[in-house]
């Protein structure tokens, strides 16, 4: 492992109002986890940033001692970049802070805030903008990927939502990038990851949602999946945008609502998520209940904040995790078999394949309005193969390839950033499509070395 010389990390130290943690230091393990229990580097220097100060500190530090930089929000990307062997981290996870501004309906979010604590601060006010299911991932690094959730149908993506950001550039400037300021810089922060800058501070826009809202839960039988999947397809066509229902096809967990012989069964799941007039939600939901004959149900009006930590005890970090991702415009016929078909081979009670609904907001806007480009994607297919024991490792991520190559042939263009591994290098032009090369250009302009190249990388 690398060492640095100690007179260079007592003079960081000095500069930095956050904390230096070096490979020997007590705290250095647990400071070194990431969701993504796979994933296991030890950078030679860890900056815990308190302010754009630190970070600007870290990164000319970095570049003196020819360190490579990793930039880390919440820790929740499941390639692992947030962390590097032998460099130096840049840890955002201490900048916590989120300030609401309720009357001009707007949000100032450090980088450290995770989904949870963002929308305790917003939703005292009554307010929410689009953001991730699992309260511990990162708005750092969702925000920079694209982010998509529940409100994504009404209110557009995370970057659709996104205002201005403060950003660090690899020269060490602190500069505001948004619409009139950086206008380039902006265009590809949004959706663009990490490979501009680093942000200090994110912008958003609000909009009165809950505090109440209806959702929950329907559960069918695996044998039923293929009428579940088709009468999904044809609901969600004329569906409302203030309602969102996604697919989850695994093996039952052990939920009090279902009979105790489903438990670890495969099971097909619709969450549903309904945030206008609660009344007009009950009849909307209702043909949902006979697309079969349900194991069991869970629906009920509740706050906006408990349904957003509703998945997380199914996200813990710690696991083995490897992801695949299509985006679709249609789920033909093909699709669903494939489906159907991995979702009956599902090697580790973990596992599962999801189908989030982002039909709406994000497809009225126009392709080149920023990096995330993919305005024709209605849905988003996750494989999460996630098990425990590293000898399942080969057995795990075998399916998840193995569905990813079924399923492609009926997948549209074009994939989500953030839910690609850290193998996925070579597809990170397709994943961009027709915007990719505008990125480049802006990569030159803001990191002709490729100084932040540990991310889903565009090179200059
Ligand atoms: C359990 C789970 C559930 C998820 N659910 C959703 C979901 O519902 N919707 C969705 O859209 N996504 C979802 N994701 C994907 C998620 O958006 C990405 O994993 C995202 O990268 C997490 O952000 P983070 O800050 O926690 O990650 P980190 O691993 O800390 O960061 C990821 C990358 O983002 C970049 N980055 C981070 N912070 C900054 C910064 N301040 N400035 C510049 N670049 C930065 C870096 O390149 C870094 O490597 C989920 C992920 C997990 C693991």
């Amino acid at each position: 492992m690398m060492t640095l010389k100690s007179k260079s990390t007592e003079q960081l130290k000095g500069n930095i109002k956050g904390k230096v943690v070096l490979p020997l230091d007590a705290s250095y393990d647990e400071v070194r986890e990431i969701w993504n229990g796979m994933i296991d580097k030890r950078p030679a220097i860890i900056v815990q940033c308190q302010g754009a100060d630190d970070v600007v500190h870290a990164l000319a530090f970095a570049r003196r001692n020819g360190l490579d930089i990793s930039i880390r929000g919440a820790g929740h990307n499941i390639a692992g970049n947030a962390i590097c062997d032998d460099g130096l981290m840049i840890d955002l996870s201490t900048m916590k802070n989120v300030r609401v501004d309720p009357d001009r309906r707007r949000a100032y979010v450090e980088p450290g805030v995770t989904l949870g604590v963002f929308d305790a601060a917003v939703q005292a006010h009554g307010l929410a903008t689009p953001i991730g299911i699992n309260s511990t991932t990162g708005i750092a690094g969702l925000t920079v990927g694209g982010g998509f959730g529940w409100l994504t149908r009404k209110y557009g993506m995370t970057v659709d939502n996104l205002i201005s950001v403060e950003m660090v550039t690899v020269d060490g400037d602190l500069i505001r990038a948004s619409e009139d300021q950086n206008a380039d810089l902006f265009w590809a922060i949004r959706g663009g990851g990490g490979n501009f800058g680093v942000v200090t501070q994110f912008e958003f826009k609000l909009y009165p949602v809950g505090p109440e809202i209806l959702a929950g839960l329907i559960v069918f039988p695996f044998d039923q999946a293929k009428q579940v999947l088709t009468k999904y397809r044809e609901f969600v066509e004329s569906a409302p945008e203030e309602l969102n229902v996604w697919v989850v096809l695994r093996k039952a967990p052990p939920l009090p609502f279902l009979p105790e012989d489903v438990h670890g069964r495969e099971v097909v799941v619709l969450p549903i998520f309904y945030s206008g007039d609660i009344e007009e939600g009950q009849k909307l939901i209702e043909p949902l209940r006979q697309f079969g004959d349900a194991h069991g149900e869970h629906i009920g009006v509740q706050p906006f904040v408990d349904w957003q930590q509703a998945f997380d005890p199914l996200l813990t970090p710690g696991a083995r995790n490897y992801w695949k991702s299509h985006n679709f415009t249609e789920l033909s016929d093909g699709a669903l078999d494939s489906i159907i078909e991995f979702a009956g081979k599902l090697p580790s009670p973990q596992c599962e394949i999801f189908v989030g609904l982002i039909a709406g907001a994000p497809n009225r806007v126009a392709p080149d309005t920023m990096a995330w480009g993919h305005r024709d994607a209605r849905f988003v297919l996750n494989v999460h193969a996630r098990w425990d024991d590293a000898r399942d490792d080969d057995t795990c991520i075998t399916w998840a390839r193995e569905f990813f190559k079924s399923s492609a042939p009926y997948a549209s263009a074009g994939a989500y950033v953030n839910f690609m591994t850290e193998e996925e290098g070579d597809r990170v032009a397709a994943a961009y499509g027709a915007n990719f090369a505008r990125l480049v250009e802006i990569k030159k302009k803001y990191d002709p070395e490729n100084v932040l190249h540990l991310n889903q990388n565009i090179k200059p």
